[in-house]
C-alpha cells in the first residue's frame, strides 16, 4: 500500500519514512502542502495520506477540504498530524474531512494501529464501489451476451438522436434478427441456441467501430447504432454484417451450426424529425421485407418509405396487416 507523507520537518519525515517502510508501506514524501496536493491529484494517487497540519503552501486542513470536494476520485483516507491537541482543533480537523487525527509526539504503535483502521475502511469502500459497479453493469447489460440490454440501447439511441439533431449528422439504426432461430433451438437444444446467440453477438461487435453500440433488442434480435452513418454507409455496413455471420458456421459444443441473419435499417438523417419509435418501426418494416424476400439479406428504408414516417403514420402501416412483422410478437 502506498502512503503519502506530507511534512515540512525533515526529522519528522525521516522518522515516519523509516517506520512506514518497516511496516511494509511504500512512502511518497511531500515537503509542502502544495506538493502534497499535486501528488493527490495525479493518476493512481496514494489512497492513504498522513498530513501535517501546518505546512508551507497549503495547510493540511485545506488539503482535506479539497480532497473531499472532489466527487469522482477513489476515497483517500486522511490522518492529520499536529502538535496541537486542543479539542477545538480536533473537531475542526475532522469536519474539514480528515478521517483521523494524531497529536505529536505519538507512539509508533498507535500510528500503526490507526493506519490499519484506514486500510480496513479502504477495503470496505472498495467492496462497496465494486458492488455498485456490478449493479450498474447488470442494470444496463444483457446477462447472456453482456451487450447493452433493451432499455440501455434505446436510451443510447435517444441520446445519439439528440446529438445528431444538434450537429446535423445521421445515426444509422439497424435491427438484425437471426433467421429461423427457432429451428436452431429445436435441432440442437436451447443451450446450443445460447452459444449461437453469444457467437453472433461477438461477430457483430467485432465488425462495428468502437463508438458504435450493439444491444440485445429482443430474444434473437439486435439493435445496432452507428453514429455518423448516412444511408449509403448504412447500406454497406448492413451487407457487411449479413456476410460476416453467413461466412462460416458457428462452432458450438454440438458441432458447427450454420447461421444467417436478416437486417432492416434506417438512417436518421433521411428523416431528421422522426421520433425514436417511428424510426424503430421503419427499421422493423425494412427487416420484415428482408425476411419475406428470402432472409440472409438486408433492407434499408428508402426516402419513399420515410414519407410515411415523417407524416407520423408509422412505418408499420407499410406492412400488410395480415402478416406479423418479425418483432411485433416480442
Ligand atoms: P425468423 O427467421 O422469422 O426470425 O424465424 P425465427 O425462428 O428466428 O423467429 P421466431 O420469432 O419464430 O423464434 C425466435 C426464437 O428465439 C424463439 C425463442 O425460443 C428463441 N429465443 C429467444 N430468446 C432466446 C434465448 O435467450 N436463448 C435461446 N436459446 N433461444 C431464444
Ligand atoms: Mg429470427
Ligand atoms: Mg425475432
Amino acid at each position: 500500500m502506498r502512503i503519502l507523507v506530507a511534512d515540512d520537518d525533515p526529522v519528522s519525515c525521516r522518522l515516519l519514512d523509516r517506520l512506514l517502510h518497516k511496516w511494509g508501506y511504500e512512502v511518497i514524501a511531500a515537503r509542502s502542502g502544495t506538493e502534497a496536493w499535486e501528488v493527490l491529484q495525479a493518476d493512481h494517487a496514494p489512497r492513504i495520506a498522513l498530513l501535517d497540519w501546518m505546512m508551507p503552501g497549503l495547510e493540511g486542513l485545506e488539503i482535506c477540504r479539497r480532497v473531499r470536494a472532489r466527487s469522482s476520485q477513489p476515497y483517500v483516507y486522511i490522518v492529520l498530524l499536529t502538535a496541537n491537541d486542543k479539542v477545538g482543533n480536533l473537531v475542526e480537523g475532522l469536519e474539514s474531512g480528515a478521517d483521523d487525527y494524531l497529536t505529536k509526539p505519538f507512539h509508533p504503535q498507535e500510528l500503526r494501529a490507526r493506519l490499519r483502521v484506514g486500510l480496513r475502511m479502504l477495503d470496505l469502500e472498495s467492496g462497496l464501489v465494486e458492488a455498485r459497479e456490478n449493479l450498474r453493469f447488470k442494470a444496463s447489460h444483457d446477462a447472456l451476451t453482456s451487450i447493452w440490454n433493451r432499455g440501455a440501447i434505446i436510451e443510447l439511441l435517444e441520446r445519439e438522436l439528440s446529438r445528431s439533431r444538434r450537429d446535423g449528422s445521421s445515426v444509422g439504426i439497424l435491427l438484425a434478427d437471426i433467421d429461423h432461430f427457432k429451428r436452431v433451438n429445436d435441432t440442437w437444444g436451447h443451450l446450443v441456441g445460447d452459444e449461437v446467440l453469444r457467437a453472433v453477438t461477438g461477430r457483430l461487435k467485432r465488425e462495428v467501430r468502437s463508438y458504435d453500440a450493439v444491444g440485445r433488442y429482443g430474444g434473437e434480435e439486435f439493435l445496432i447504432l452507428l453514429p455518423g452513418c448516412d444511408n449509403a454507409k448504412l447500406t454497406a455496413k448492413a451487407e457487411q454484417l449479413v456476410k460476416i455471420v453467413e461466412r462460416s458456421s458457428i462452432e458450438t459444443s454440438a458441432g458447427p451450426v450454420p447461421v444467417t441473419i436478416s437486417i432492416g435499417g434506417i438512417a436518421s438523417g433521411d428523416c431528421p424529425h422522426a421520433e425514436v419509435n417511428s424510426l424503430l418501426r421503419a427499421a422493423d418494416t425494412a427487416l420484415y421485407r428482408a425476411k419475406i424476400s428470402g432472409r440472409n439479406r438486408s433492407e434499408i428504408a428508402q426516402a419513399s418509405d420515410l414519407d410515411v414516417v415523417s407524416a407520423g403514420i408509422g412505418a408499420t402501416a407499410l406492412a400488410p396487416e395480415t402478416v406479423e412483422s418479425p418483432t411485433s410478437s416480442k
